[in-house]
């Protein structure tokens, strides 16, 4: 293990117009602290000249370190990479728009130093559309009910972790990653505590409607097969009613004699039926895409360039060994 004490990973997209602001402010938060620390830059495949500008950061301060993707895989596969670069007995990972601001470091590092593996910088939602604060709301309502992990609104990405836990994180081999559902996994002291939201320093978000929307269904269904459940009950209770109907109209017919019933009745029951059979089909098969994705087992990201020469050796090496792979 290294004296390293602190590791900040920031995975990066196209983020030229706010990274080098950002790595100011970042630095200069980071030498107040008084601790030993190194910054690591993931670029997720960026083409506005983010690479060239963390690459000069790395050239003049050895601290820095960099990995640059071959093309956009996305950011949780970029704070992988940056959680597998990383050296340091304590792990922040940050946004690099600012929106994560790093004058925290110290709350986060002091509550660290009483014993939590995990502290997460919650942020509310000042300044954030209300539209988008509504569905967000709704989301972790929903959430809360479907599934087994108890996600937070707010408490995202900006969070300090220990080694242990960063180990943890490592361990977990899946493909499909949806970190805030791993970081509630993989357990450990967890503490939280609220910052006001501020908006982008520059640039514009990654997370357009839709975006936000399929991240939305990944986390539903990656952490559990409660929705596979839900269709289970679905076709139980539809069973039992039509049963009951069934009764009903085999009661009637044969108190009163045989009665037509009318087409409405039977073609509004093919229709809700098929709408459930198909419905649950695309659970079904939502389920076995996901298994298809996980059993063809490729690396998570391509590395284009780095600096970390563990990396480039750890990119050949197999999932777990690459992953426990630290220090
Ligand atoms: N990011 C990334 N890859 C992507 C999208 C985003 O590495 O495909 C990074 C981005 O550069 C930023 C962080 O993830 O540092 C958060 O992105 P953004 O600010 O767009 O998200 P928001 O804050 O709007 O949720
Ligand atoms: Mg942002």
């Amino acid at each position: 293990m290294s004296d390293i004490r602190i590791s900040i990973v920031v995975p990066c997209f196209n983020e030229s117009e706010v990274i080098g602001n950002f790595h100011r402010a970042l630095t200069a938060a980071l030498e107040q602290t008084g601790e030993r620390y190194e910054i690591c830059y993931v670029d997720d495949g960026s083409r506005d000249g983010t690479l060239e500008q963390v690459r000069a950061f790395a050239a003049s301060e050895p601290w820095v370190r960099y990995t640059s993707f071959s093309r956009n895989f996305g950011k949780e596969a970029a704070m992988l990479a940056g959680l597998r670069m990383s050296l340091g007995a304590t792990v922040v990972l940050m946004d690099a728009d600012l929106q994560h601001p790093p004058g925290l470091l110290p709350r986060m590092l002091e509550l660290h130093r009483h014993g939590y593996d995990q502290v997460i910088a919650q942020r509310d939602r000042t300044g954030e559309g209300a539209l988008r604060t509504a569905v967000s709301r709704t989301y972790y309502r929903l959430v809360h009910h479907f599934m087994d992990m108890a996600l937070v609104d707010g408490a995202g990405d900006f969070r300090l972790l220990s080694r242990r836990a960063v180990d943890a994180l490592l361990l977990l081999p899946e493909s499909n990653r949806f970190s805030k559902g791993l970081f509630c996994w993989i357990g450990f002291d967890t503490v939280s505590f609220t910052y006001r939201n501020a908006p982008r320093a520059g640039g514009r978000s990654k997370w357009g409607g839709r975006r936000l929307l399929e991240y939305g269904i990944d986390g539903l269904m990656s952490f559990n097969s409660r929705p596979l459940r839900l269709a289970i009950h679905a076709g139980l209770s539809l069973f039992l009613s039509a049963l009951g109907y069934a009764l009903w109209i085999a009661g009637s017919a044969a108190l009163n004699g045989v009665d037509t019933p009318g087409y409405a009745t039977l073609i509004a029951v093919i229709v809700a039926l098929s709408g459930i059979q198909l419905a649950t089909l695309g659970v079904v098969g939502e389920y076995v895409g996901r298994i298809y994705h996980e059993s063809k087992r490729r690396p998570h990201y391509l590395v284009r360039e780095t600096d970390d020469t563990l990396e480039t050796a750890a990119a050949s090496l197999p999932v777990t060994v690459a992953a426990t792979r630290s220090g």
